[in-house]
Parts: structure tokens; C-alpha cells; sequence
């Protein structure tokens, strides 16, 4: 008998993939603070042949790469020829340093003074990072960091893909994703869903996996398998196939067996992803993140700039429902106009809807352009605001909707307080949309980009369900819609959990609704009801997650 190993993950999407390992390397350690040995001669020759290197490097991928890829791969050349950091690098070995560590601190002092201009130059000052790394790689004789290539479409092993590896990865090459780091809002998930490739995050026991080792990944069951027998991967493509097909019949708008209706609606962040979203199927969009046409500007875009822009978007949702939600700025998200310099903790400071109050004129404009494009347009337009935590705040943003000639204005609920007094709040809101990837991270005190508390960060978590449940139960009693608009509605099981607690509507990824769609309908609302029940009585995810399969096989 053929043994298996079965690495377990949470898995993105439901598709498998079959193929040989391809690992990303290890990040590079920082180089230690020791003095040379050499002369500064020989040392300085080594720094200046490994950023040479290193940009010539960047520059041949940016070639291989083409489009927006190659642009960003040659700014981050151009850092690595800069003669001001050349300039830094040799008088720190002139002092005693090692090629190493004078590159590492040079590219560190470079890093802070862009940070500290914020705007889009702050933006870039990560990429100094990158640079350097590469750099010091080369110097250290270790592999160069970011996504391996190949001639042969391989499975791409790493911790988590950084936003720089995203821009280089070859979807015809990597025909799925393993990471060991990562939860479900980690960013290899969302490009994942946005790309539609198959993914196991989280899968820490994937750190034995070596370049080579043939794996079977299973989304659908979260699992990696090293060296599967013939049978189980017949089965699994098997599966796959029979899925597709249920994919390619189920057209049309969202409906559970019974027909009661699930509106279907994209999250989208620009014109393009606007377009991919109609193209695909959605019912409209559920959730129109603002902040991201805004990420590089130094000032507020003005109203009419901002007006060209709705516009653009709400033309390929005619007579349908298009939730925009007003700049969400602060943490991972920082506005130069609208973020606060300095703060300790920015995922608890003045992000979403406080930043707006303490820059109302920021608010005003938006709204005021919203009710301009709205007007103009034949999408029902609706806007909602981030980060709400008291009924004070939603009655605050509803009357200044209203007045600027917005006339549905909601909130969303991802502080855990919003979902606690929900019976309060919701009578404060024409509708309310959740947010559950700031729900989970605020419920568990667990930053939902950082790997190493990533096991934390799963919606199918009770803790989480019971709090949806609680908001579903207060749209209900007050007539007031109750959407979902983070990661979680984009797994097929977890939507149906999500609809039995009181969803109305769910917006996702534009990639997974067809997923989403196909699973909906093999239900009616008494068994979403049913199972919903039984996740939220769990005591864990894990045993949440496994009571509503097992009530469904
Ligand atoms: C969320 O927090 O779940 C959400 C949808 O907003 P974002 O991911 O943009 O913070
Ligand atoms: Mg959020």
C-alpha cells in the first residue's frame, strides 16, 4: 500500500492542482553590525559589483515580465543605481563596515527619510527593502529572493507572497499556491480569489516540503498531499471537473434551491476590476473600496476628478446596486491627506470613519462628488462608511449622506462594539454591510496581515459567527438589510452559513461567484438555517468547519 502525507491549510477556492514543488526562498537574514576584515578596496568593489548585479537583475525580470510588472521592477533598479546610496554605502565601509551591512544601513537611512515624506514616496520606501535584500543576497551567496522561475508550470511553496512577489508571478507557470504563513485575508488569499488560483494557506506543516516533491493541493479540503497515488489524483481532478461543470450551468442571479433570492455583488477598487466584475456575472457591486484609486495622491482629489471616476465605474452597472464606501484610510491603508503621522498602534487609531470626522471637508467632497456621478448615472447608487463603532457615528454619516443628496447611506460592521449593539446601531443605518476581515482581526486582537498570528484570523471562527448572527437577527427585526462584504463570502460552504445567520446579500471577489452561486443553490434557507446553527454552536473553526460538512456528505 502507497502512504500519503496530508499537510492540512485552509484552502482558497475549490479547484486542485497536481505538480512538482517549487520553493520561494527563505526572506534574507539582516546582515550582522561586524567590521570588515578585508581592505576597504576589496570591499567596496564587492558592494558596488552587487548592486551593479542586483540591478541588472531587476531590470532582465522587468524585461521577461513586460507591463506595469516591468515598471516596477525598473524604479526598483533605478534605487539600486542611485549615486547618493553608492555615495552612503562607501563611506560606511571607510568607516569599517562590511559590504553587507553597509548596504543594509544605507538602504535603511534611505528608507526612513522617504517614510517620513509620506505620499507616494513614503509608499515606495518598502521597495528600499527589496533592494537591499537582493543586494545582500547576492553577497551572502544565498538564492535570489522573490518567485522562482521555471520553464515547467510548477506549485509555488513559500511563507506569504509580499505585494512586490504578486507583481511578478507567472500565472501560466504556478498552478497553485502553498503557503505556511498566511491566513484567509493574507494577500496570497486575496490574490488568489482575485485570480482565481488554487491556494492552501496556513499550511505550516508545508515547510517540509522540498523543490521537486511532487503534491496533490486540495482547496476545496484545505490539504496538501506529497507523492499521491494515481487513484487519489483521478478523484481529485475528477471532483474538480464535475465542479466545473455545476460552475458552468449555474448562470443568472444568486438563488437557494428553494428560490429564495441572494443577491450576488462584486468588491471591486478601480474601473478595471469595475468591468471584470460585469463581465463575470455580478449582480452589482457590494463594495467599492475608494481608498485604492487614492493610495499615491499627496491631496484630496477634487470633486470633479473624483466624479469622472464614479461615473466610469457606475457605467457598467446600468439599474443595478452599487455600494460605494467612502475612503477607508489608516493602518494598512494610510492616506497622505488623510492619515495621522506617527501613531503607535494605527490599526486602533484614527483610521475609517474617525479620520473622515476629523477631516470633514475630505467627507463632504466625496459624498458631494457620489451624488454628482449618481446623478448622472443609471446605477442605484449607495454609500456606506468603514470602521463605525457606535450607534452615534452611523446616525453621524447617514445625516451627512443624506444632506449632500445621497439618499441610502449604510455602515459597515467590523469593530466587534458595532455587531454587539447591533440592535441599537442598525436602526441608525439604511442598510449594513460586514465586514469580516476587520471583524475577525478586531474579535481575536490578531493584525490580519501578520503570518504569525494568521491561525487566528478564520471567520468560521464561533466568536465571529455568533456576532454576524447577532447583526443578522437586528436587520431582521428593524427591515434593514444585512450584507457581507469581506473575504468569508467568497467560500462556497461559509457563504451558506452566513445567509442561515441572517445574510441578505453577499459581495465578493468577482472570481468566486460562480462558486458562490453553485453552492447556494443546492440549499434552501431552512438548511442554511440548520447549519448555520451548528457552526455557530462550535467550539472552535476547525469543529465549526467539520459539523457542516459532515451535515451536508
Ligand atoms: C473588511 O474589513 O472585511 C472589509 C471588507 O474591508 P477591507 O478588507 O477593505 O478592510
Ligand atoms: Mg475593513
Amino acid at each position: 500500500m502507497v502512504t500519503t502525507e496530508l499537510i492540512r491549510g485552509v484552502g482558497i477556492g475549490r479547484g486542485t492542482a497536481v505538480g512538482p514543488v517549487l520553493r520561494m526562498p527563505d526572506p534574507v537574514p539582516d546582515p550582522a553590525d561586524a567590521r570588515r576584515d578585508g581592505s576597504a578596496e576589496d570591499e567596496q568593489a564587492r558592494a558596488t559589483e552587487a548592486l551593479a548585479a542586483t540591478s541588472a537583475q531587476l531590470r532582465a525580470r522587468g524585461q521577461a515580465a513586460g507591463g506595469t510588472a516591468a515598471e516596477v521592477l525598473d524604479a526598483l533598479a533605478m534605487m539600486a543605481d542611485d549615486p547618493a546610496l553608492a555615495a552612503d554605502v562607501t563611506h560606511r565601509i571607510d568607516d569599517g563596515a562590511t559590504a553587507e551591512y553597509a548596504i543594509h544601513a544605507a538602504m535603511a537611512s534611505f528608507r526612513d527619510m522617504l517614510a517620513s515624506m509620506g505620499g507616494y514616496l513614503g509608499e515606495r520606501a518598502g521597495d528600499l527593502d527589496d533592494v537591499a535584500r537582493r543586494a545582500i543576497a547576492h553577497l551572502m551567496g544565498l538564492p535570489e529572493p522573490g518567485v522562482p522561475r521555471s520553464d515547467t508550470p510548477f506549485i509555488l511553496v513559500a511563507r506569504d507572497l509580499a505585494p512586490a512577489d504578486t507583481a511578478t508571478l507567472d500565472l501560466d507557470s504556478v498552478l497553485a499556491l502553498v503557503t505556511t504563513d498566511g491566513g484567509p485575508t493574507s494577500h496570497t488569499a486575496i490574490l488568489a480569489r482575485e485570480k482565481g488560483i488554487t491556494a492552501v494557506v496556513g499550511a505550516t506543516g508545508a515547510a517540509e516540503l522540498v523543490d521537486g516533491d511532487q503534491v496533490l493541493v486540495d482547496a476545496e479540503n484545505g490539504t496538501v498531499e506529497r507523492d499521491p497515488d494515481q487513484e487519489r489524483v483521478d478523484l481529485a481532478l475528477q471532483r474538480t471537473a464535475a465542479l466545473s461543470a455545476i460552475r458552468a450551468a449555474s448562470t443568472g442571479p444568486g438563488r437557494l434551491a428553494d428560490g429564495h433570492a441572494v443577491p450576488l455583488l462584486a468588491n471591486i477598487g478601480s474601473i478595471d476590476s469595475a468591468r471584470e466584475a460585469a463581465a463575470r456575472g455580478a449582480e452589482g457591486v457590494g463594495l467599492f473600496r475608494t481608498e485604492v484609486l487614492f493610495l499615491g495622491a499627496e491631496k484630496a482629489p477634487s470633486i470633479d476628478e473624483q466624479a469622472d471616476t464614479y461615473r466610469a465605474v457606475f457605467a457598467e452597472f446600468p439599474d443595478q446596486k452599487v455600494v460605494v464606501r467612502v475612503l477607508d484610510a489608516g493602518a494598512d491603508k494610510p492616506l497622505a491627506f488623510l492619515t495621522d503621522q506617527g501613531e503607535e498602534n494605527p490599526a486602533l487609531g484614527r483610521r475609517g470613519l474617525r479620520a473622515l470626522q476629523a477631516h470633514e471637508q475630505v467627507l463632504r467632497d466625496q459624498l458631494t462628488a457620489l451624488a454628482k456621478a449618481a446623478a448622472a448615472s443609471d446605477a442605484h447608487v449607495q454609500v456606506m462608511a468603514p470602521m463605525v463603532s457606535t450607534p452615534e457615528e452611523a446616525e453621524y454619516f447617514r445625516a451627512l449622506a443624506h444632506e449632500l443628496g445621497v439618499p441610502t447611506a449604510g455602515v459597515m460592521v467590523e469593530v466587534p462594539s458595532a455587531a454587539i449593539l447591533a440592535d441599537h446601531l442598525v436602526p441608525h443605518a439604511d442598510f449594513v454591510s460586514i465586514g469580516t476581515n476587520d471583524l475577525t482581526q478586531y474579535v481575536f486582537a490578531a493584525d490580519r496581515l501578520l503570518g504569525t498570528v494568521a491561525h487566528l484570523q478564520d471567520p468560521w471562527h464561533p466568536a465571529v459567527l455568533r456576532l454576524i448572527e447577532t447583526v443578522g437577527r437586528a436587520g431582521a427585526e428593524n427591515g434593514v438589510p444585512v450584507g457581507i462584504c469581506g473575504e468569508a463570502a467568497a467560500d462556497p460552504s461559509l457563504a451558506i452559513v452566513l445567509v442561515g445567520l441572517g445574510a441578505t446579500t453577499l459581495s465578493m471577489s468577482s472570481t468566486s461567484i460562480a462558486d458562490v452561486r453553485a453552492e447556494l443553490s443546492q440549499v434552501t434557507l431552512d438548511d442554511a438555517r440548520r447549519l448555520a446553527a451548528l457552526a455557530a454552536s462550535a467550539p472552535s473553526a476547525e469543529a465549526a468547519r467539520r459539523a457542516v460538512a459532515d451535515a451536508r456528505s
